[in-house]
């Protein structure tokens, strides 16, 4: 079963949490402050933390960093309404995605999905029946089985939707996606969110595929289109 840790000092979001996610079958614990969160994470036997960034004491951003320290637990970071900077932060210390307040429980549960699903640790035994499929472009190898990048030899970390969105572009080499195309995969036919996520995101790409990120050698932007990701020259 998996085990989820809420880390929420809103009592508002975090009773209902708990009820609805041990409703479908979660086993869950439940933190009001980072301290105690800390405390039930050091326990042990936690599969996936859903961890608020605006905490009193430790904040979700620090207790993020110490997790990542020591584990490479799921994590979802759950932000306030408009607050991008705890967006990027989150997912540059090693959060695996992030929900922004309010947020409908249907979602939760997709993302929370999504990212088991997407957890090595979890589904070790389920990979390693399944054959792994590598993608390449110029010196980016994908491992997409054991969501595992190499730029030039050295491992990268992608957070999930990184990840997603460089699989896609990979997948399609060569070929001009539109930014529609690509929102909908990565983010989902429903999303309505801000159109610049994407932006955002491919920015986060570059700079972690490019040897220089103001030098687009592999992920080009085709104005008026979209973006092609392509072996370099
Ligand atoms: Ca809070």
């Amino acid at each position: 079963m998996t085990r989820i840790l809420i880390v929420e000092d809103e009592e508002s979001y975090r009773e209902p949490l708990v009820y609805q996610l041990t409703r479908e079958g979660y086993a869950v614990s439940a933190a009001a402050t980072g301290e105690e969160g800390w405390e039930l994470f050091t326990r042990g036997g936690i599969d996936m933390v859903l961890l608020d960034v605006m905490l009193p004491g430790i904040g979700g951003v620090e207790l993020c960093r110490r997790i990542r320290e020591q584990s490479r637990v799921a994590i979802i970071m759950v932000t306030a309404k408009g607050a991008e900077i705890d967006k990027v932060v989150g997912l540059e210390i090693g959060a695996d995605d992030y929900v922004t307040k309010p947020y409908s429980f249907r979602e939760l549960l997709a993302r929370i999905r999504a990212v088991m699903r997407r957890n090595p640790e979890e589904s070790e035994q389920e990979e390693s029946e399944q054959e792994d499929v590598e993608l390449q472009c110029g010196d980016i190898v994908m491992s997409v089985g054991h969501h595992q990048v190499t730029v030039r030899g050295e491992n990268v970390f992608f957070p999930l939707k990184e990840f997603d969105l460089l699989e896609y572009l990979m997948q399609n080499k060569g070929r001009v996606m539109t930014r529609h195309q690509l929102i909908d995969r990565v983010w989902g036919s429903d999303y309505v969110g801000d159109t610049k996520t994407l932006d955002v995101h491919v920015k986060r790409l570059r700079s972690k595929i490019e040897e220089n990120a103001s030098v687009h050698r592999y992920l080009t932007t085709v104005r008026g289109l979209g973006y092609k990701i392509d072996d370099p020259e």
